[in-house]
């Protein structure tokens, strides 16, 4: 059912006067400045080109934020600014009465996902979808939104449950500098850019506060548990011209002591051919705020030596050059100096250096009826490939065990929290003269995210308008679903042609024997291994491929968001130089084409904001009909209950306040609505 009610009624400042001038210029039929319309279905009329002109006309105004109907578009301000993300205004938007009165903001979200989770109407879990190309400002919304939680869902209520609320969220904001260590690095299109899907659940408990029924809700952040999408690991190994390696890298050979330096064999200006551009320092080159923060998730100093050594291990490994053989059934021999890198890679990932060099060089293959075993000298190209392979192997694999080690410190016991507000910031779309496999990956993921909102939004909604026997001239949009298809679909699509050559197993087998104490975690011991040879093609289980594993885990994805209520805010890059105060308007318009935003604003202009189904709604207001005198007494009784914990006679106390807050919330909206919701 659909509650018909106007509720884009943000746009005035709820400070002083200015809200009454708005009214009253609305009201008389004049236009308010574009850069004061703070929602673009307010723009008239709505297209590419008066959307446009707002957003440009609010940055050059210094303003940030617009709301679009159900989303909200946030424009990359490419300087800093404090006061728009200060805990005082956080708490502003978390006392205000309505938020989303006072101007767009990531925290108007943020505040109505965090009420949303303890409403009574529809206890939903919750989630942010943060989209936009790369460098729009998507990790810096998930960030700032992260802190926002930290600070609202952090009211203690005792000082024993106050210690255990500031040691969750610090941890959880911890993991942070730790990821983005790992997983970022410095492209042309952003200096501090992920490298990885990431999906933050942060995990709030629901109880009623104190003794009193009548006081409201509370909801604690308890945990949060952190799962991650193909991090591009090809980077390890391999970075385009004027790119850089993962941050870590730079942050070890730039940040380590006298001593360390010795023990990883890192000398000052050490020239790695892994470490491309070191001369240029970032803020993210901070290797002290990486170890603090990976000391508060419990990850100690011994076990973080562990790690920068490997990590210096794969640097020397990638120093390692081949050169071609001039007899190909001889292995071909090293460069001048290579000899060097080996033995020094050997020894900090404390592997055996001949079966290393052997591993690199030589293929064992199994072929014939008889399955004999055959030892082939690789090519020069063979031996780069396997290198480059064993650095992401170890690497990738490093990265997920850190994730596992965060969730660990981070994720809270599943008797402790009830409801969940999902943050997805995934890596944003990009396109290269050659993309590679992995690009291909995280495009096809943001159309998948584009579907969903094309499904969620654009097209459920307008079916559910024509179902439910309203009034509704149906917008046209443009669905992605083709697109999906050539990538994903069946029976042929570029998923199903792609098969990828697997990690050749003996780079397992050798990591295997390392003595080092993290990579004997990082890969254990194969009980079952029972030969040393590699298994014949037809005779090995299916293999998942890259593209079938991170389709697997984009469905997931996308069934966890589908049970959640979704919010979504579009990141917009204003210029691709990264400069503050520049829009640049062709730039900018494909990004709103690419996402529907014009689309988006009629369907919310005409739309209606607020749904409830019939079964909540009565469950919800059932109360008040009883409450009313002379109310006919229903003849089914209360609603049956489906599990859902709310509804009981001794709550109706706390329902019948919550109901009047709801009352009082939703009031205003209905007085604002326009003559055409009926
Ligand atoms: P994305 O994750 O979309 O690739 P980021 O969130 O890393 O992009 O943002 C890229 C850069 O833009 C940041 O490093 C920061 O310098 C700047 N930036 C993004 N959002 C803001 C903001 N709200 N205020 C100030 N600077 C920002
Ligand atoms: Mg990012």
């Amino acid at each position: 059912m659909l509650q018909q009610v106007n509720g884009h009624s943000s746009g005035s400042d709820a400070h002083g006067g200015e809200s009454l001038r708005e009214d009253l210029q609305e009201f008389l039929g004049g236009e308010a400045p574009l850069h004061q319309l703070d929602d673009l279905t307010k723009v008239n009329p709505v297209t590419l080109e008066t959307v446009l002109r707002c957003l440009q006309a609010r940055y050059t105004a210094d303003t940030f934020y617009t709301n679009a109907g159900c989303t909200l578009v946030a424009l990359n301000p490419f300087k800093p600014i404090p006061q728009l993300y200060s805990p005082e205004l956080m708490q502003e938007y978390h006392a205000a009465p309505q938020p989303q009165k006072l101007k767009p903001h990531i925290f108007t979200v943020g505040e109505q996902t965090y009420r949303s989770v303890k409403s009574l109407i529809e206890p939903v879990n919750q989630s942010v979808v943060v989209s936009g190309e790369s460098g729009a400002g998507k990790t810096w919304t998930s960030r700032c939104l992260m802190k926002f939680y930290a600070v609202v869902a952090a009211s203690p209520t005792s000082w024993e449950n106050h210690k255990i609320a500031e040691r969750i969220e610090q941890r959880i904001l911890n993991s942070n500098p730790v990821m983005e260590a790992f997983g970022n690095a410095c492209t042309l299109r952003n200096n501090n850019s992920s490298r990885f899907g990431k999906f933050i659940q942060l995990q709030l408990n629901r109880q009623l506060m104190g003794s009193s029924l009548l006081v409201p809700r509370a909801q604690q952040m308890t945990g949060a548990a952190v799962q991650t999408y193909l991090l591009e690991k090809t980077r390890v190994a391999c970075q385009a011209s004027s790119e850089r390696n993962f941050h870590i890298f730079y942050q070890i050979c730039k940040g380590a002591s006298a001593d360390e330096r010795l023990q990883w064999h890192l000398p000052e200006g050490a020239a790695f051919s892994w470490l491309p551009n070191p001369e240029r320092t970032l803020e993210e080159d901070c290797f002290e705020v990486t170890r603090e923060a990976m000391l508060l998730l419990g990850i100690d100093a011994p076990t973080q030596n562990n790690i920068f050594q490997a990590l210096a291990g794969l640097l020397h490994l990638g120093n390692t050059r081949f050169a071609d053989s001039e007899d190909e059934a001889q292995p071909c021999p090293l460069m001048d100096g290579a000899e060097c890198s080996v033995r020094t890679s050997a020894s900090l990932l404390r592997l055996p250096e001949d079966p290393l060099l052997e591993t690199l060089r030589i293929r064992t293959i199994r072929a014939g009826r008889r399955q004999q075993v055959f030892r082939k000298p690789c090519s020069r190209a063979e031996c780069d490939t396997r290198r480059d392979c064993l650095a992401k192997l170890v690497y990738a694999r490093l990265f997920d065990w850190l994730v596992s080690v965060i969730n660990s410190s981070i994720c809270a016991d599943p008797d402790s929290w009830t409801t969940f507000i999902g943050l997805l910031d995934v890596y944003g779309f990009e396109s290269f003269p050659t993309n590679s496999l992995e690009q291909l990956c995280i495009n096809y993921a943001n159309e998948k995210l584009q579907q969903h909102f094309v499904a969620h939004y654009l097209r459920a909604q307008q079916e559910e308008y024509t179902a439910e026997g309203l009034e509704w001239s149906t917008v046209s949009y443009q669905d992605n679903q083709t697109c999906l298809d050539l990538i994903e679909g069946s029976p042929i699509s570029i998923c199903s042609l792609i098969n990828e050559d697997p990690i050749p197993p003996e780079l397992t087998r050798l990591l295997q024997q390392s003595q080092d104490p993290l990579l004997k975690v990082l890969f254990p011991a194969d009980p079952e291994e029972k030969s040393q040879e590699e298994p014949s093609g037809q005779s090995r289980a299916p293999v998942l491929t890259v593209v079938s594993k991170f389709k697997a885990s984009l469905e997931q994805l996308l069934q966890v968001l589908h049970s959640t209520t979704p919010h979504y805010i579009r990141c917009i890059k204003p210029n691709s130089q990264g400069r503050a105060q520049m829009f640049h308007q062709e730039e900018v318009l494909s990004q709103l084409e690419a996402c529907g935003l014009v689309e988006t604003i009629h369907i919310s202009a005409a739309g209606f904001p607020i749904r409830v189904s019939h079964r909540n709604f009565l469950e919800r207001y059932e109360l008040l009909r009883r409450l009313c005198p002379g109310a006919a007494a229903s003849p089914h009784g209360p609603p049956p209950d489906e599990g859902r914990s709310e509804w009981s006679p001794h709550s109706e106390q706390a329902t019948l306040q919550a109901l009047l807050q709801d009352i009082l919330h939703t009031l205003p909206a209905l007085a604002r609505a326009p003559a055409e919701a009926t």
